[in-house]
């Protein structure tokens, strides 16, 4: 383990020394100190996008998380451009945060600012989001992606009815996957795909557009817009005179794009059903979608334990100790292996909703009208 700046400063506070230098002057062997009291410890935590209800969430409970474990934040939002969200991690160094935790929104793209944060010995947690290509990430806070895309992919095939001895089909189905430089997108894509595989194999699933590569199917920073736009084009290309009959979206405000496109082609009547579309995130717009019979399902994701992990994480390091993970094979960031903690996600539907994203707190009631 590192020899971090705040683990030191914390031992003052967990040896009873908590405050000042004045206050302790020598510690137990003999040598000066420069302790921090743990209040004066800050950690830095950089958020990709306020576009986007999660991430929202996440920057307040992440924030809530480390003030209740006793620690000052300082929260940033990128906007969805990697070159600020260098910017601004490059600040929270410059600052003298103690520790760092970041949700990438180009996984690739933190290298250079990440060996500032190791020069001035600053432990990085990666948040949802692996970040690539550097030795100084510590730890990683994620959920089980590639379950993700599994329970999306499993939904299909259960509303769709592919399992039953009948061999139901074809059908038709679209695939959409997130923005290509995050890797999350692949994990997602691939858990989905392999769900899938076995029906693409019998034709009891036709991708009619044979957009079927993730290369081919990515959506630039899940925006919703580009994937509209992408749907609109697949329904004026291959559907003019079919049915699609699924849409295999990664996350909830693709679907409510993929949604608008497929209104504006008439799906929604009894005589053109909407498809089966999947998405991920509970969010509230997406969640009274499904209330009214339009998004057919997400993935919830309790960004409020994912959070707890994290800080845990940080407490952790900052005391000299290994955080709790659960994983050390899976994340290669291409430099290591990056030892992670990975929760369940959980598939939402029109039957589940009520008791897993209301009576758990997560949802208001009233937020969903
Ligand atoms: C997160 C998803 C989210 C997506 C878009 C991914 O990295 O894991 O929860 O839907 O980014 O914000």
């Amino acid at each position: 383990m590192k020899n971090f700046r705040a683990a030191s400063a914390l031992v003052a506070v967990t040896t009873g020394c908590a405050l000042l230098l004045t206050a302790c002057g020598q510690d137990s062997e003999g040598g000066s100190q420069e302790k921090k009291d743990k209040k004066d410890v800050t950690i830095g935590i950089a958020m990709p996008t306020k576009s986007s209800e999660r991430w929202i969430a996440d920057g307040k409970n992440m924030t809530a998380s480390l003030k209740k474990a006793g620690f000052a934040t300082t929260l940033q939002y990128g906007e969805d451009d990697p070159d600020q969200q260098v910017a601004q991690i490059e600040n929270m160094i410059t600052q003298g945060v103690d520790a760092l935790v970041v949700a990438a929104i180009n996984g690739e793209a933190l290298s250079n600012v990440l060996q500032q944060a190791a020069d001035a010995d600053i432990p990085v947690i990666s948040y949802d989001r692996l970040i690539l290509g550097s030795p100084h990430v510590d730890y990683y806070a994620s959920f089980d992606n590639e379950k993700v895309g599994e329970l999306q992919a499993t939904y299909i095939v259960d509303k769709l009815g592919l399992k039953s001895g009948a061999k139901k089909g074809p059908f038709n189905i679209e695939l959409f996957a997130g923005s290509n430089d995050d890797n999350n997108t692949k994990y997602f894509f691939n858990g989905a795909m392999k769900v899938l595989k076995p029906y693409f194999d019998k034709k009891q699933l036709v991708v009619r557009s044979k957009q079927t590569r993730l290369n081919q199917v990515t959506t630039l920073r899940w925006d919703g817009g580009t994937a509209q736009k992408r749907m609109d084009d697949l329904l004026t290309s291959a559907y003019s005179t079919a049915h699609v009959d699924a849409v295999l979206s990664p996350y909830d405000g693709i679907s409510i794009g993929i949604l608008s496109a497929l209104k504006s082609d008439d799906y929604g009547s009894k005589a053109k059903p909407l498809p089966v579309v999947t998405g991920q995130d509970a969010e509230v717009a997406s969640v009274k979608s499904i209330i009214a019979g339009q998004q057919t399902q997400t993935v919830y994701k309790d960004t409020r334990a994912l959070a707890q992990v994290a800080a845990d994480m940080v407490t952790a390091v900052l005391n000299g100790k290994k955080p709790e993970v659960n994983d050390e094979s899976t994340y290669n960031n291409g430099k290591k292996v990056v030892p992670a903690f990975l929760l369940d996600p959980v598939s939402v539907d029109k039957s589940n909703y009520r008791k897993i994203l209301v009576d758990s707190g997560y949802i208001d009631a009233k937020e969903l009208g």
